[in-house]
């Protein structure tokens, strides 16, 4: 069955893929000779351990340093963990990365002149922002002595990786350090201690190599300008701030610019984007399911397409190139599947060669996780070679973009439309919906729907419509709900003059906060704290304008060290309560929706709220989403 869909799959990519003479490219304007478009290709000796070839655009096998140079990429980047393997000699997988690796891909990348970016994690498996573990042999070691063990690993890494024939112009000293590098959490050891000793390490090594520092999450933008000035405070001796972009996690590139420009402004430092990648497809081809594929959770500003993903790296290039920004990486663009016949073939591929992105052996070292996850690949859609490895159009956007590929303007995809219809109320399906041109520029074109016969407002819910536009099919989903009688509900708007809330303790803070991390939609919720004891104690409530009937009324809190709680929602009609709900508050991030019923006649008084009373101390909380409906 999995064949049958590879093989439709393949007919798909043949027959939807762009060929190269088609790609439209923009010109990056100004892009110096130097500008660095670079590819992270860590995996690739597991890869071919694994049986995996690549091939030109016709077919022919080739090497593939050989192919990502003559498309005009010109740096190679690879991870290297200290000791990625069991004692008895497990490979953990994800391409087994190791030193003695690291200098056989470099030496590989060399031939064909293009530089080495060496990106120590100093962990022995993945390091990112969710773990940053320290290595096996360094644990239980003092700052001071993790400090020169890290100074004596990196020396000898080096050696090892130059030896081997590398050409390395650039080091980064950990990766995505968001807060945590080598088992540590505090920043004065991070920097001060550890980071300080890997610089030193590579000044000794070779003064005219660069330095970057890595980090994550660029759409924190305060993040970001905190830890540079921490940088700055212990004063790291680095050249570049580098950072992931993910365009479908880390904001725009506007808000891109404005961090690095800033940064690079303030701190005289050079900037760059160290991974960055877009999906061409959806579909998934190794059996190991994708970070970006069916599902959501994540916006995708590109069309998912061979096209799509050119006109991303066109412009991250051109994002970080418009700031002075020296260059960018695109993570595993050669991370293909290691065969299309089924997971238990491909999963044995991965234990002996390491060749997915964890295998079974990494339990020991990161059992939550790899241990129970491991397998494949995770952006085989995000490579630039189809499952077979003939690469994609899309890998010739590092020398079109240098001098523009402009070809006949077209539309690439369709975006989907939504309807949002009260029950009862008549459903109007838009005449038009938005595509995407192979530029990337926007338009509406017309569209034909397939209006089922049982699509009705009767009910609420959500119904997904197709139709026609430009050939393709187009999705629009229809959401059937019931008014919301509460004014701004969510705390979104500026004005809050419907609320009203009475401070019956000695509540410290009591407002309206705009954190969208503390929020249960949107931006901004109510939030409460006291430092003291028995201090909280309040209601927050709106009156609400209802006709005579049955209606439901529920709102949702989260909070903590709340000590003794009581938590209700209640309606007063006339003045008087008429109905109570228990409300509770647990911890962060788990929020508690009250629910209760009541019925009104016409010209009552209707008043919906929250009453809070917490006797701990430091006792907080946040109140959100307060929704009145008719029955
Ligand atoms: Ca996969």
């Amino acid at each position: 069955m999995k064949k049958f869909f590879l093989i439709l799959w393949l007919a798909v990519m043949l027959l939807g893929s762009a060929e190269a003479e088609d790609l439209y490219v923009k010109k990056v304007e100004n892009l110096p000779e130097d500008f660095i478009l670079g590819m992270d290709v860590s995996s690739v000796i597991a890869l071919e351990n694994s049986g995996v070839v690549y091939r030109d655009e016709n077919g022919t096998e080739k090497d593939l340093f050989e192919l990502l140079a003559d498309a005009g990429v010109n740096y190679i980047r690879v991870r290297v963990w200290n000791d990625p393997y069991t004692a008895d000699g497990k490979g953990y997988g994800g391409g087994n990365c190791d030193a003695a690796l690291a200098g056989e891909i470099g030496r590989r990348a060399a031939e064909h002149g293009m530089k080495l970016l060496v990106d120590f994690h100093y962990s022995d498996f993945w390091a990112d922002p969710s773990k940053q573990m320290v290595p096996k042999a360094w644990e239980g070691m003092t700052v001071p002595e993790k400090s020169e063990a890290l100074y004596s690993y990196t020396l000898e890494s080096l050696k090892i990786i130059r030896e081997a024939g590398a050409e390395i112009g650039m080091v980064q000293i950990g990766n995505e350090t968001n807060g945590f590098f080598c088992g540590e959490k505090i920043w004065k050891n991070i920097i001060w201690s550890l980071m300080s000793a890997g610089c030193r390490a590579v000044r000794e090594f070779d003064p005219e190599v660069k330095i970057a520092v890595h980090f994550a999450n660029p759409e924190v933008k305060d993040n970001y300008l905190n830890w540079a000035s921490k940088l700055e405070y212990y004063q790291l001796d680095y050249d570049i701030f580098a950072t992931s972009y993910y365009p479908y996690w880390h904001g725009t590139l506007e808000n891109l610019k404005d961090v690095l420009g800033e940064i690079r402004e303030k701190y005289g430092k050079d900037v760059m984007v160290a991974e960055t990648s877009y999906a061409y497809t959806l579909e998934d081809s190794d059996f190991s399911g994708n970070t970006i594929g069916e599902g959501g959770g994540y916006d995708l500003p590109y069309s998912v397409s061979v096209q799509g993903q050119a006109n991303e790296v066109r412009d991250v290039v051109n994002a970080v190139n418009e700031i002075g920004g020296i260059g960018v990486f695109y993570w595993e663009g050669a991370w293909i599947t290691v065969g299309t016949e089924s997971f238990e073939a491909n999963s044995a591929l991965w234990e002996e060669y390491g060749s997915g992105w964890a295998s079974s052996a990494a339990a020991e070292y990161d059992p939550k996780d790899a241990g129970q996850y491991y397998g494949g690949s995770a952006c085989d859609n995000q490579t630039f070679f189809a499952p077979d490895g003939t690469a994609l159009a899309s890998l010739k956007v590092f020398q079109y973009l240098r001098k523009g590929h402009e070809t006949e303007l077209k539309v690439e995809s369709l975006r989907d439309a939504e309807v949002n219809v009260d029950v009862g109320k008549e459903i109007v399906l838009p005449e038009t919906v938005s595509a995407v041109l192979n530029d990337g520029s926007g338009t509406e074109v017309p569209v034909e729907w397939n209006m089922p016969e049982d699509l009705s407002s009767e009910k609420g819910g959500t119904f997904t419509v197709t139709g026609t536009a430009e050939g393709m099919e187009a999705v629009c989903t229809v959401n059937v709900a019931r008014f919301n009688y509460a004014k701004n509900y969510s705390f979104e708007e500026d004005d809050l003059s419907m609320w009203v809330c009475e401070n019956l303790g000695g509540t410290e803070q009591l407002y309206c906060e705009e954190k969208k991390n503390d929020s249960k939609t949107g931006e901004k919720h109510w939030h409460f704290y006291s430092a003291k004891a028995n201090a909280v104690e309040f209601t927050l409530e709106q009156e609400i304008e209802l006709a005579a009937g049955k209606y439901d009324y529920s709102l949702s809190l989260m909070g903590g060290d709340t000590g003794e709680q009581e938590i209700y929602i209640y309606v007063k009609l006339d003045g008087e309560i008429a109905q109570k709900a228990a409300g509770e508050m647990t911890k962060w991030n788990e929020w508690h929706t009250a629910e209760l019923s009541f019925e009104c006649e016409d010209g009552q008084k209707v008043v919906c709220g929250v009453y809070v009373k917490c006797a701990g101390k430091g006792a907080w909380g946040k109140i959100d989403d307060m929704i009145v409906v008719g029955e």
